[in-house]
């Protein structure tokens, strides 16, 4: 059977923190393909967030050369907040015959109890949570599978910042992805 692994995110920018923990899920699970579902307004998170298309052309542009990666729009253009229940029921339906695997960080774990519909969700897809810094992988759910990946310190909402103070993020993003922020001269204002 066919497994695809699904990482929902804000992606408000994609990081190397997001390229790391879908690459290193896909090799430890042998993932046939891990799809990067940017959100359209999240349900938990409304401060500044970029529109959608940008958030989507950033995706596209940091997994270009990832053979087993791919993004999905339905969330961007289902418009208003985005449910994952909704996206994991489209995408079960998409997908026949196919063991789905919903990625996460650990940080999300906090968030989990006030998910809509959190077992429909379970009952879909199997949630997959790794290791972030400054969030424990201890006591999780009894039905979360959890995995120790390379950590990595790096978010999204720390690189919004340092561009606002006119710092680099060089290194905190792909190449396409550093020159694309530059070009549409993204979080620079406030
Ligand atoms: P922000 O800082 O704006 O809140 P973020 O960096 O946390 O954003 P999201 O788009 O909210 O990024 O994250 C999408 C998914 O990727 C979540 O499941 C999150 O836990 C995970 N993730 C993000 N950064 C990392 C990281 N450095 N290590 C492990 N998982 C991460």
């Amino acid at each position: 059977m066919k497994k695809i692994g699904i990482l929902g995110g804000t992606f408000n920018p994609i990081h190397f923190g997001h390229l790391i923990l879908a690459e290193e899920v896909r090799e430890a699970l042998k993932l046939d393909k891990v799809i990067f579902v940017p959100t359209n307004l999240p349900p938990h998170k409304h401060n500044n967030i970029l529109e959608g298309k940008y958030r989507y052309d950033m995706i596209k542009l940091a997994i270009a050369d990832n053979k087993y990666f791919d993004v999905s729009d339905v969330e961007t253009k289902r418009g208003g907040v985005s449910f994952t229940i909704d996206t994991l029921r489209l995408l079960r339906s998409r997908y026949k015959k196919t063991q789905l695997f919903f990625i996460s960080g650990s940080d999300v774990l906090k968030y989990l109890p006030k998910w809509k519909d959190v077992d429909k969700i379970l009952k879909i897809a199997k949630f997959v949570v790794a290791n972030r810094p400054g969030y424990s992988l201890k006591k999780i759910p009894r039905k979360i599978t959890t995995l120790e990946i390379r950590p990595l310190a790096i978010s999204a909402y720390e690189i919004r910042k340092l561009i606002k103070k006119k710092r680099s993020i060089r290194y905190f993003v792909p190449k396409e992805v550093f020159k694309y922020i530059e070009k549409n001269k993204l979080y620079s204002k406030n």
